[in-house]
């Protein structure tokens, strides 16, 4: 009988998750335990997104009183640009992100996107504006189709077709006897990790948001198949305001701006070709990943 418990309690969860269009959100952000305790301000308008720029201005955060996690933390994304978060692990980079979707709400500070604070506008409208590809996306125990669909429940079947196309699942899901009524299994694992990663882009597509979160999206890929999914985000971002946030360096060398983020403050930012000028932590960071790519060049 406990068994039984689970699967449904796990089952309202889902639910509730759609409704709130979180499920890529919340694989990323291990939601399963964490209560959601920010609440829309009574007759919050919804966030008008026209140009999507994004900033942060002097935001401090912990999840406990005693221990601060982002200190004093101010950066801006002009709407359009690709920025990327570096950073070591731990140093508060998946945080920027929660925040951004407004899970938690900032000790001091404000974020705004293009001009408005985020606490004051829908949480529905904020999350609407977003989209997210996590390090390991959620697939849905159900067809192809459903996942890519399921970042707009009034997709059409042309937009789906398109989506999975430029998203380059179109050829795979083409040599499936089922195509799109293929079903993907438990959590999706009749699907190869970076198959599962172009739904999630094509679910992205779907939905297409101004502004694009990519946390970690490839680091759980091998070095061959997360340069194919590079160059399919790469098309994907184009002319979307993208927040990357990455561990292996490599992947987001060409960004606009690169911040570089150690214990919740920002040690440094600037271009690849400044940063490594600059000789600091970033440099250090780069060095040692160049070597390590060296020493054992399939990973
Ligand atoms: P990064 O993405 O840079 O690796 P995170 O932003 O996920 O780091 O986490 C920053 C710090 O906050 C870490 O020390 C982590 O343990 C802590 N942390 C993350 N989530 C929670 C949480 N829900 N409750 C308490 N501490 C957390
Ligand atoms: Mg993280």
């Amino acid at each position: 009988l406990m068994q039984l418990f689970r699967p449904l309690d796990l089952l309202g969860w889902v639910y509730r998750t759609i409704r709130q269009g979180l499920v890529d959100m919340a694989a990323m952000f291990d939601l399963i335990d964490t209560n959601v305790e920010v609440a829309d301000r009574p007759d919050a308008p919804a966030l008008v997104v026209r140009q999507p720029s994004i900033a942060f201005e002097n935001i401090s955060f912990g999840y406990d009183e005693d221990r601060q996690i982002l200190n004093d933390l101010s950066f801006e994304v002009p709407a359009g640009s690709h920025v990327a978060i570096v950073g070591p692990s731990g140093a508060g980079k998946s945080t920027i992100a929660r925040l951004l979707f407004r899970f938690y709400d900032p000790l001091s500070g404000r974020i705004l996107i293009d001009g408005q604070d985020i606490a004051g506008v829908t949480q529905e409208s904020l999350r609407a504006a977003i989209g997210i590809v996590p390090q390991d996306s959620v697939l849905f125990n159900d067809t192809i189709g459903y996942n890519i669909a399921y970042g707009r429940e009034d997709a059409s079947e042309d937009e789906i077709v398109a989506a999975a196309r430029d998203s380059a699942i179109l050829p795979f899901i083409d040599s499936l006897t089922d195509r799109f009524d293929t079903e993907v299994g438990e959590r999706g694992l009749k699907l190869s990790g970076g198959e599962k990663q172009r739904v999630a882009i094509a679910r992205t597509l779907v939905k297409n948001p101004p502004i694009l979160v990519l946390d970690e999206a490839t680091s759980a890929l091998d070095t061959r198949t997360e340069q194919d999914i590079l160059q399919t985000l790469d098309r994907v971002s184009a002319n979307r305001t993208t927040l990357a946030i990455a561990h292996r360096l490599s992947t987001i060398a060409n960004a606009d701006r690169i911040l570089v983020l150690d214990h919740g403050r920002l040690a440094e930012s600037g271009t690849h070709a400044e940063l490594l000028t600059r000789d600091g932590l970033y440099a250090e960071m780069w060095a040692r990943q160049a070597a390590e790519r060296q020493a054992d060049p399939v990973t």
